[in-house]
C-alpha cells in the first residue's frame, strides 16, 4: 500500500474514480473486499460454466446516457450496447401490454388517446437529451448548462405526481414501473424525477444490455486503469481507514456505513451523527433463473423486450410499492426482469438461458423470493416454471454480505426520498468532501445517486484533482488518453 490515492471499493463509481485520477497522472490503487471486481456491476457463472448471470445490475440505461461513460467511450473500449428491439415491456393483466419501444413515435402510437400526454411528457425531454441527463446525473452544486432543459423538469415532475393527465391505464402503468426503479414511496416527486430520466432515455440512447453482461463495462475500466499505470487489489477488504494513511488522497465508494465502520472514531462527532442519520430503503430480492426456453409470454411481443415491469396497474404498483416502503411485504410485489438472450443470444446455450429478476421487498427482508417471482412470472407467462432448470435466490438480507453498501438489500446506495436526493448523505455545500483531510466519498450515496452512471466516481474525482492537486476544474481531457 503505497499508492498517492487510494479507493476503497472497486464498483463502478469506485473505476471512474479511479481511471480519471489515472488518466490526469497520479499512482492509483484500488482495493476491493470482494475476490472480483465491479460491486453492482458483475457477471458470474452460477449453474453452468457456459452461461453467465448478472448478479446485480443488468440493463443499462445510465452507462449509455452518462457524460462519464460518453466521455470514455465505452465503444472505443471493446464494450458493445445492445438494444432491444422494446425498451421495456409491462404486462397490466392476462390480456394488455403496455410497450415502451425506442421510437417515440411508435410508443405514442401505441399508447392510443394518451400517445399525445406521453409525448408532452417525454419529447421535449428526449429533445434536449444531454441538457436533461446533465441536470439529472449532476452534482447538485453546479447551475445546469442548459437551463432550457432544467426547466422541463418541475412541471413535468408535479404532473406525474398528480396523475399525468392520462385517461387509459397502459401510460401510467408505464410511468409507475419505471419510477419503481427507486424503490420508494410512490407517487412522490424523487420517483418522478427518476421517471422522467429513466423514461426519457428509453426514446434516446435506449435501455441497452451489453454484450457478455455487466461485467464488461467494469472490466473495461479497469483495463484503462492498468494500462495507466493503476493497480486493483481484490479480496483485499479495508477495516480500518488509517491502514491507507500513506496516500494523499482516499476516495470511499462506500455507502456511509461503510465509512462508519472504516473511520467511525475518527470523524468529527456532528459529521458522524449525520452520516448515522442516513437511512437505507426497501430491498431487493435477487433470483436468478436458468431456464431451457425463452420465457413463454402469454403476449408473444414482450419476448423483444429488454426490460419487463411486472407490477399490473399504476395503483397495484403503488400499493406494492408503498408496502414495501412502509416496512410490510407486498402480496403482490413488483418485480424486474430481463431475458439477456432476447437481445445478446450470445449470453446462454441451446436449452440453457439466464433469467434475471429480483421483487421489491421490505427493508432486510430474509425471504427467499423464488416462489413468488416464479409465480409473478407466470401469471403473465404460463409453463414458466416448466423451463425452470435451475434458480438460485439472494434474500435482502443476504444482498449486503455479497456487498456491504447493499445494506438491508437496499440497492440506490440510501432511501430515495427527497432530503436524501438533495443532501446526500448528509447537509454539506460539497458532498463528496469528508471533514476529514483528503477523504472522499464517491458512492451511490452521493449525488446523483444509484446506478451504473460513473457519475459520483467522476465529481469526487474532480473535487480531488481540484483540492488535493490543484488540478482546475475543467472538463475532463479524454482525448490525452492510452
Ligand atoms: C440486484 C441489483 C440490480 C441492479 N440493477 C441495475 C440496473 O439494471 N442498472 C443500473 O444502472 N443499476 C442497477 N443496480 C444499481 C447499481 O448496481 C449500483 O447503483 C451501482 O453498482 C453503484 O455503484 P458504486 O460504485 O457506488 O457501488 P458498488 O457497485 O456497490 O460497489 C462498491 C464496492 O465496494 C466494495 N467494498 C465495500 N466495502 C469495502 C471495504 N471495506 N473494503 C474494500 N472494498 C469494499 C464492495 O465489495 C463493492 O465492490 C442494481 C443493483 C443490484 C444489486
Amino acid at each position: 500500500m503505497s499508492a498517492e490515492v487510494a479507493v476503497v471499493g472497486s464498483g463502478p463509481n469506485g473505476l471512474a474514480a479511479a481511471v480519471l485520477l489515472a488518466r490526469a497522472g497520479l499512482d492509483v490503487e484500488v482495493h476491493e473486499a470482494a475476490p472480483g471486481i465491479g460491486g453492482g456491476a458483475r457477471t458470474l457463472p452460477l449453474f453452468d460454466s457456459e452461461v453467465r448471470h448478472d448478479v446485480c445490475s443488468a440493463v443499462h440505461p445510465m452507462a449509455a446516457a452518462s457524460p462519464f461513460f460518453r466521455g470514455f467511450d465505452l465503444a472505443a473500449h471493446g464494450v458493445e450496447l445492445l438494444h432491444p428491439e422494446i425498451s421495456y415491456a409491462h404486462p397490466l393483466d392476462e390480456r394488455r401490454t403496455a410497450l415502451a419501444y425506442p421510437e417515440l413515435d411508435r410508443t405514442r402510437a401505441a399508447l392510443g388517446a394518451d400517445g399525445e400526454r406521453w409525448r408532452w411528457l417525454m419529447g421535449p425531454l428526449a429533445a434536449r437529451g444531454p441538457g436533461v441527463v446533465e441536470t439529472l446525473l449532476g452534482d447538485l452544486r453546479h447551475l445546469p448548462r442548459d437551463p432550457r432543459a432544467a426547466a422541463l423538469l418541475p412541471s413535468r415532475m408535479l404532473a406525474q405526481v398528480s396523475g399525468a393527465g392520462f385517461r387509459g391505464r397502459e401510460a401510467p402503468a408505464l410511468l409507475a414501473g419505471v419510477a419503481a426503479h427507486t424503490m420508494s414511496r410512490q407517487p412522490a416527486l424523487p420517483a418522478a424525477g427518476a421517471a422522467l430520466l429513466l423514461g426519457h432515455l428509453a426514446h434516446t440512447t435506449g435501455w441497452p444490455i451489453p454484450r457478455g453482461g455487466s461485467q464488461s463495462i467494469v472490466d473495461a475500466l479497469a483495463a484503462d486503469l492498468r494500462a495507466h499505470g493503476g493497480r486493483i487489489h481484490v479480496g483485499s477488504r479495508v477495516t480500518d481507514l488509517r491502514q491507507l494513511r500513506h496516500a494523499r488522497a482516499v476516495l470511499l465508494d462506500l455507502v456511509p456505513r461503510g465509512v462508519l465502520d472504516i473511520a467511525g472514531p475518527l470523524l468529527p462527532a456532528g459529521y458522524r451523527r449525520a452520516l448515522e442519520r442516513y437511512r437505507h430503503g426497501a430491498g431487493a430480492a435477487k433470483v436468478d433463473f436458468l431456464v431451457s426456453e425463452p420465457v413463454p409470454w402469454r403476449d408473444k411481443r414482450i419476448g423483444a423486450a429488454g426490460t419487463v415491469h411486472i407490477g399490473g396497474t399504476s395503483a397495484e404498483v403503488y400499493t406494492a410499492e408503498n408496502a414495501v416502503a412502509a416496512g410490510r411485504r407486498a402480496a403482490e410485489p413488483f418485480v424486474l426482469l430481463a431475458e439477456p438472450m432476447a437481445t445478446d443470444p450470445s449470453r446462454g446455450l441451446p436449452g440453457k438461458r439466464p433469467v434475471w429478476t429480483y421483487a421489491h421487498v421490505p427493508h432486510g427482508d430474509p425471504i427467499d423470493a423464488t416462489d413468488v417471482v416464479r409465480r409473478r412470472i407466470e401469471r403473465f407467462a404460463p409453463g414458466f416454471s416448466d423451463t425452470i432448470l435451475a434458480s438460485r435466490a439472494r434474500s435482502a438480507l443476504e444482498m449486503e454480505t455479497h456487498n456491504a453498501n447493499y445494506v438491508g438489500g437496499d440497492i440506490a446506495g440510501g432511501l430515495v426520498s427527497l432530503r436524501q436526493v438533495l443532501a446526500r448523505p448528509a447537509p454539506r455545500w460539497n458532498p463528496y468532501r469528508t471533514p476529514l483531510t483528503g477523504v472522499y466519498l464517491c458512492s451511490a450515496a452521493t449525488p446523483p445517486g444509484a446506478g451504473v452512471h460513473g457519475m459520483a466516481g467522476m465529481h469526487a474525482a474532480k473535487a480531488v484533482l481540484r483540492r488535493e492537486f490543484g488540478v482546475p476544474d475543467r472538463p475532463i481531457g479524454w482525448a490525452t488518453t492510452t
